[in-house]
C-alpha cells in the first residue's frame, strides 16, 4: 500500500487535438511525437501502424507502487520517492565517466541519486522541480543512495496533465517493452499512454458481447489500458487473459474461416481409386511400408474419392518416407488419365524428388519431366511435373488433379490461396519434415488434415548424438579427422545461427566464411573442405554438392538454412557450431541429414555455453530420437514466444498468448469452429469479420 497519495505525473505533454482525429490503422511516423526516424526503428519491432504500437504488449513490469518517505527508506528495498531537486550537477570523473547527481528532499529528510554517463539529465533535473523517482535503494558506507533510478517530474503548474493515468515511469505498475536499439520502455511508454487515453475513440471491440459476457472477458479498451499501465496485478492478469483469448480467437477464426472456404472449393477432377492397381504398386516396392506410411496413404486416398478438395498435410522426419506416400497419390491420378505436380523449394530438392520418383514410378509407365531454372526437360505433356515452386506457377497444365508442395515455408498458405482465386481446385497435399506440435496445429493449421509419418522404416539406426563442450573439442576435431581418413565418411559442419531467417543473411554467409577458413587452415589442413551457403549462384551450389556427392569433396561446411532434405548416404557425420542457439527441432531437423545410408551416423553438437539449463536442454539431443518429441519438448523449454526455428517455418508468432495454454487453445477453437458454421460470414458481427479480413490478408502476405 502506498504511504502516500500518488501524485500525478507526466513526461511530455501530449498533442491530444491531433490524436484524437488519429485512425488505429494509422502510420505510426505521422503520430506526434514519432516521425520519420523513430518510425523505421520501430519497424524492427514489427510495429507499423498505431494498432501495432498499442498492441506491442510489455514483457514484465516493474513494480514501484511502494510510495514511501525518504526518512523511511529501507537499504534494499525497491522503492519510490516523492520529493523537491535541491541540487543536480555533472561530475567527470579522471577515466572519462561522466556521473550525474541529484540530491532531492522531502519534508523529513533528503536522498541522493546518481546516473552515469546520461549528462542530458541534469537539464531535466533542475534545482526546484518536483520529481518522482522509482528504484532499488544501495548503501554507500552509512548513506542510502539510489542508483539509475527512473525519475519523472510531477507537474502541478502550466504543463497541465492531459492524460488520466498519472505517473507512468513512476510510482505504480511500470511497464517494460520488448526494445530495439534507439526506443527505449521509457520512449514507448510515453508514445502509448496519450493514446490509452483516448483509447475508446481508437478502437471499438471487434468481440460479439455474448462471447464476452460469457466468458467472463475483460473489454477491449479497458483490457488494453490494463495490460500496459495496470491498476493492479489482478485487472493485469485479466487484460492479459483477455487479450490472449483474442490472438487465438482471431488465428482460429482464420483457419476454420480457410478451412469453410476449402471446403465450398469445387474439385478440378475428380478421381476414383484403383485399389487393386494401388495394392499391386504397393506389393512391388523394395521394402515394407512401415504402419504410419500405410495409415496415411489410407487417409490420403480417402481424400483423393470424395469430391471436395483434398486440404492435407503430411508430416514426418526427415527419412521417415514421405516421397513414396506422395508417389501413391501420384499415381491413382494417372490411373485416371490425369497429371499431378510435386513443387520443391529449391532446385536441388526437386532433382532429388525427381530421381526418387522415377525410381518408383517410371517402371509401371509414367512420364515425369523435371523444370528448374537450368533444367528445362523437353518432354511433351509429362503425368508428373516436379520443379521449383516459381516455374511451376507458370504452366500448370489444365488436367491438374494433384498438387504436392514439398517443404513449403508456412505448408502451403500462397499455394492455397492462389489456387482458391480459380473456379476450381486440384487436390493438395502439403509435405513437411517441420513436426508441429498438437496445440499450434490446431490453432495456426486447422484447416488442414494431418497425417503423421512418426515412425521410421525398420533397420534405421537412430543417430548417436553428443554434446561436445569446450574442453571435448580438440579430441571431437581429432575423432572426426580418423573416421573420415579411415572410414572414407564424409561429415557437415553446420555454422551458428546468427539470425533467424529464411535466407542467408551477409553476416551469417561471412561466419560460415570465417568456419570453412578457419576448420581448412588449423583443424583440418589433411582434408578436401568445401563451402555453401545461401548467396551462392545456383550453378556454383550445384558443383559443390555434386562434388560432396561424387566424394571430391569430405567435408562440407554450411550455413543453417540450407538445403534442408539433401540427401547424401555416405555422409555419417553431422557438426552443428553453437548448438545452444539452435531449437531442438531445428537441431533435429539438421541431425536429419545423416543417418540415410547402412553405416552408423553420429551428431555432435558442439557448445561453448556454461549454462546448466542449456547444456540440459541439449542433452535431451542425445536421448531423444522423435521430432515430435523434440518438438513439443521446446515448447515447453523456451515458452512460444523463444520457439526456434518458428519464423524459418512461418510459424505465427504469438504476442500474449501461449501454445501450451492447452485449455485456452481449445476454448477459443470451439468457439471459433461454431461461430463460423453458424454465419461464416460473419454478417453477424461486422467489427469481427473486418478484424479477421485484415488478419487473413496479412497472413498470405505477411509483409
Ligand atoms: P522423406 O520423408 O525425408 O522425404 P524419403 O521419402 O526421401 O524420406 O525416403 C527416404 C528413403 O527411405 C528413400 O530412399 C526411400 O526409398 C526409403 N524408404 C521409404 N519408405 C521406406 C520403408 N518403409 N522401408 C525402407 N525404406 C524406405
Ligand atoms: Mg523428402
Amino acid at each position: 500500500m502506498p504511504r502516500q497519495p500518488v501524485t500525478k505525473a507526466d513526461s511530455e505533454p501530449a498533442q491530444p487535438d491531433k490524436l484524437s482525429l488519429m485512425k488505429v490503422t494509422q502510420n505510426i511516423g505521422r503520430l506526434p511525437m514519432v516521425g520519420p526516424t523513430y518510425a523505421k526503428r520501430l519497424e524492427k519491432l514489427a510495429i507499423k501502424t498505431v494498432e501495432d504500437l498499442l498492441f506491442h504488449f510489455p514483457h514484465r513490469h516493474d513494480d514501484f507502487r511502494l510510495i514511501s518517505q525518504i526518512s523511511q527508506i529501507q537499504p534494499g528495498e525497491t522503492v519510490t520517492v516523492h520529493g523537491q531537486i535541491i541540487s543536480s550537477q555533472n561530475i567527470y570523473t579522471r577515466k572519462g565517466i561522466k556521473i550525474q547527481k541529484a540530491l532531492i528532499a522531502d519534508p523529513a529528510g533528503q536522498i541522493e541519486a546518481t546516473w552515469f554517463n546520461q549528462p542530458y539529465i541534469t537539464q531535466t533535473l533542475k534545482p526546484g522541480l518536483k520529481v518522482a523517482l522509482s528504484g532499488k535503494v544501495d548503501t554507500f558506507g552509512f548513506k542510502v543512495s539510489f542508483s539509475s533510478p527512473e525519475y519523472e517530474i510531477i507537474t502541478s503548474s502550466k504543463q497541465q496533465v492531459k492524460n488520466n493515468l498519472g505517473p507512468i515511469h513512476t510510482s505504480r505498475l511500470v511497464p517494460i517493452y520488448p526494445e530495439t536499439r534507439g526506443v527505449s520502455s521509457k520512449w514507448l511508454r510515453s508514445r502509448i499512454a496519450p493514446l490509452l487515453d483516448q483509447i475508446d475513440s481508437l478502437v471499438s471491440d471487434w468481440l460479439p458481447s455474448p462471447i464476452i459476457k460469457k466468458q467472463k472477458l475483460l473489454d477491449l479498451s479497458t483490457s488494453l489500458r490494463q495490460v500496459h499501465f495496470p491498476d493492479s496485478l489482478k485487472t493485469l492478469q485479466k487484460a492479459r487473459h483477455r487479450l490472449a483469448f483474442d490472438e487465438l480467437f482471431l488465428l482460429q477464426l482464420a483457419s476454420q474461416k480457410r478451412k469453410y472456404l476449402w471446403a465450398h472449393k469445387k474439385l478440378s477432377h475428380p478421381l476414383s481409386v484403383n485399389q487393386e492397381k494401388v495394392t499391386h504398386f504397393i506389393a512391388g516396392l523394395p521394402f515394407t511400408l512401415t504402419k504410419a506410411q500405410t495409415q496415411s496413404i489410407k487417409q490420403i486416398l480417402s481424400d483423393l474419392r470424395h469430391t471436395n478438395p483434398m486440404n492435407r498435410l503430411l508430416q514426418g522426419d526427415v527419412g521417415s518416407g514421405k516421397t513414396v506416400v506422395a508417389a501413391v497419390a501420384m499415381y491413382v491420378s494417372f490411373l485416371n488419365d490425369l497429371k499431378s505436380a510435386l513443387m520443391a523449394p529449391t532446385e536441388i530438392l526437386a532433382l532429388q524428388h525427381a530421381k526418387t520418383i522415377k525410381t518408383l514410378l517410371e517402371p509401371l509407365g509414367l512420364t515425369i519431366s523435371t523444370q528448374t531454372s537450368s533444367v528445362k526437360d523437353k518432354r511433351k505433356n509429362p503425368d508428373i511435373l516436379i520443379g521449383t515452386h516459381a516455374l511451376l506457377y507458370r504452366d500448370i497444365p489444365p488436367d491438374l488433379a494433384l498438387l504436392v508442395v514439398d517443404e513449403q515455408h508456412r505448408f502451403g498458405v500462397e499455394q492455397r490461396a492462389q489456387l482458391l482465386k480459380a473456379p476450381k481446385t486440384p487436390h493438395l497435399l502439403a509435405m513437411t519434415a517441420t513436426p508441429i506440435p498438437r496445440t499450434v496445429a490446431l490453432t495456426v493449421y486447422g484447416e488442414l488434415d494431418l497425417s503423421v509419418i512418426d515412425e521410421m522404416p525398420q533397420g534405421r539406426k537412430p543417430v548417436k548424438t553428443w554434446v561436445v563442450p569446450k574442453k571435448k573439442r580438440a579430441s571431437a576435431y581429432k575423432w572426426i579427422a580418423d573416421q573420415i581418413n579411415k572410414d572414407k565418411t564424409q561429415a557437415f559442419v553446420v555454422c551458428p545461427l546468427i539470425e533467424e531467417s529464411t535466407a542467408d543473411s551477409l553476416s551469417q554467409v561471412k561466419a560460415a566464411e570465417t568456419e570453412y577458413e578457419f576448420l581448412k587452415t588449423n583443424i583440418f589442413p589433411q582434408i578436401k573442405l568445401g563451402l555453401l551457403h545461401g548467396r551462392m549462384k545456383a550453378k556454383q551450389k550445384k558443383i559443390v554438392i555434386g562434388n560432396f556427392r561424387n566424394k571430391k569433396l569430405h567435408l562440407l561446411v554450411s550455413t543453417p538454412v540450407i538445403e534442408v532434405g539433401i540427401d547424401i548416404p555416405n555422409a555419417t557425420i553431422m557438426i552443428i557450431e553453437g548448438a545452444e542457439r539452435f531449437g531442438l527441432s531445428q537441431l533435429h531437423q539438421l541431425r536429419g541429414r545423416v543417418g540415410r545410408g547402412e553405416a552408423q551416423s553420429y551428431c555432435l553438437l558442439f557448445t561453448s555455453t556454461q549454462k546448466q539449463e542449456s547444456l540440459q536442454r541439449l542433452k535431451s539431443m542425445e536421448s531423444e530420437s522423435s521430432g515430435f518429441k523434440l518438438a513439443e519438448l521446446d515448447l515447453k523449454l523456451r515458452g512460444p514466444g523463444e520457439m526456434h526455428g518458428i519464423k524459418q517455418h512461418g510459424f505465427t508468432q504469438l504476442k500474449i498468448a501461449s501454445f501450451s495454454d492447452q485449455k485456452l487453445i481449445t476454448q477459443t477453437h470451439t468457439i471459433a469452429k461454431k461461430l463460423i458454421a453458424l454465419d461464416p460470414q460473419l454478417v453477424k458481427h461486422p467489427p469481427l469479420s473486418k478484424k479477421l479480413a485484415s488478419l487473413l490478408k496479412r497472413q498470405i502476405e505477411p509483409n
